[in-house]
């Protein structure tokens, strides 16, 4: 036989392999079953998982939940290890609590200000003086010791050099208004709320700060404030004080403050906690390659007394998860083995700031060689864009090939779903991975009015929409696994 007859056999021999796997996806995916997936949703949305708050009772019994049946009669392994717990130390704050007021107001933070700094338990009344736009020769001829300023700056973004000057020269407390770009405040503060309101645990070593927090100081007090309030503040408003600064004469607020402020800045508890992912795999049978697939398990906990069911966030996945899990596990048991090795994660602290999926991609000696990470968050609601056929899914990508891309679309139509690809939202597990370069599919149904709301209950899932999407998913992973019967 000649080589080229060889190969054509070989080829022959696979084709009709693949063809086979092809037509038994469907006995796994029937496997698949809405009534099991709802049991899920309703024990991982219930009262007694209490929200599944990190580091709590309630998510101690959501994870004893899903390692039991991970575990129970399959041949799912914890990956490199004894244990499907994968633990990871956190630190998590306490609230941050602050209070400024001034002669008499009150004034509210994002609405009114921003503060960047410490939390020292510092507890202070201080006389304010106007020191123009702060420059070096400002400062120079102005006492300040002791004293909070009022400075003029034409770009929030750069308040860390008046900031640092007002430090140097002593200043206690240091407020800066844009009289320039009058709305530039407006919209810096959406951007930094919602970074700030998000719950308050970051990865032990990986204090990081946001990008775009990176040009500002928090080892003093300062904050940026909207030009409504400097009228409040100091009675004038703010072109008020642009003319002044161009007059360039501030001999006279050396002597005469132009306000008050009454700022206290509570310390910021930080403590260690424990979280756990959860682990399990599927060895593969020819090759060192990985494909992973993941769903927090975590949600907000119980607050003020209101449980935050997360029964989409993320129920919803972390039930998707157990059953695709199941479902390949049937089929290796079955003799249909994927090629590459697959990954099922139960990731913890995703509310915190994604720290469960980057522990695990920062202590995954193999990460470089994962092929496909398929993230499932908020997978049972519908959104106000598709409030009229909720038959859609969203597949936010990363680095997605166009072959990959098209054979989603494909699976996602054979479900009756339609793949949108529109959606920009990035902020979930899937990250972790794209950081790294890495191919990642995240799926997802939309927000709707109950996100991080007591409100997100399991009465208000589409659970033939949960089961369709574990399907998909299922047969993605299906097809880039290289299943082969054995
Ligand atoms: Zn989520």
């Amino acid at each position: 036989m000649t080589k080229s007859k060889l190969s054509l056999v070989l080829f022959a021999i696979l084709s009709v392999h693949i063809l086979n796997a092809q037509t038994n996806v469907k006995q796994f995916t029937n496997g698949i079953k809405q009534k099991t997936l709802k049991k899920h949703i309703y024990v991982l949305a219930s009262d007694s998982c209490a929200g599944r708050g990190i580091d709590t009772e309630g998510i101690t019994i959501a994870r004893n939940y899903i390692v039991k049946h991970l575990h129970s009669g399959s041949e799912l392994k914890p990956y490199k290890s004894d244990s499907f717990i994968q633990p990871f130390e956190l630190i998590k704050y306490g609230s941050r609590q602050i209070n400024i007021e001034s002669e008499g107001h009150k004034l509210y933070r994002y609405n009114d200000y921003i503060y960047y700094g410490k939390y020292d338990n510092f507890n202070k009344d201080l006389p304010l003086i106007f020191t123009g736009y702060g420059t070096e020769e400002d400062f120079k001829n102005m006492n300040v010791k002791g004293k909070a300023v009022f400075i003029l700056n034409n770009n929030l973004r750069a308040s860390l050099s008046s900031a640092n000057r007002a430090e140097k020269y002593g200043a206690e407390f240091c407020i800066i208004a844009n009289p320039k770009v009058i709305n530039q405040f407006q919209s810096f503060s959406r951007q930094i709320k919602s970074y700030s309101t998000s719950p308050s645990y970051r990865l032990m070593g990986k204090e990081e700060t946001p990008v775009f927090l990176k040009n500002f100081k928090f080892d003093y007090r300062y904050i940026n404030v909207s030009s409504d309030v400097v009228k409040r503040v100091t009675s004038e408003s703010i072109n008020y004080w642009k003319k002044e600064a161009k007059k360039n004469n501030y001999a006279k607020y050396n002597k005469e403050s132009i306000g008050s402020v009454k700022i206290s800045v509570n310390r910021r508890e930080r403590d260690t906690v424990t979280a756990n992912n959860i682990v399990a795999y599927i060895p593969g049978t020819d090759s060192d390659e990985y494909i992973v697939v993941g769903a927090h398990y975590d949600h907000l906990g119980t607050i003020d007394n209101k449980i935050y069911y997360g029964a989409d966030d993320n129920a919803s996945g972390t039930a998707a998860l157990i059953e695709i899990a199941k479902a390949f596990d049937r089929a290796y048991r079955s003799g249909y083995k994927p090629t590459k090795s697959i990954i099922f994660i139960a990731f913890s602290a995703e509310e915190g700031g994604l720290c469960g999926s980057k522990y695990f991609v920062d202590n995954f000696k193999d990460i470089n060689k994962v092929r496909l990470m398929l993230n499932l968050d908020m997978i049972g609601r519908c959104d106000n864009k598709h409030a009229n056929n909720c038959n859609y899914i969203y597949l936010n990508s990363s680095h997605l090939p166009d072959d990959l891309k098209q054979q989603c679309t494909k699976t996602c139509n054979k479900y009756g779903l339609t793949a949108d690809y529109s959606s920009n939202l990035r902020g979930s597990d899937s990250k972790s991975f794209s950081n790294k370069g890495l191919t990642t599919i995240f799926f997802f149904t939309g927000l709707h009015k109950d996100y991080h709301k007591p409100s997100d209950t399991k009465s208000k899932i589409d659970y033939g929409k949960v089961t369709k999407v574990s399907k998909i998913v299922f047969e993605t992973i299906w097809n880039s696994a290289g299943v082969t019967k054995q």
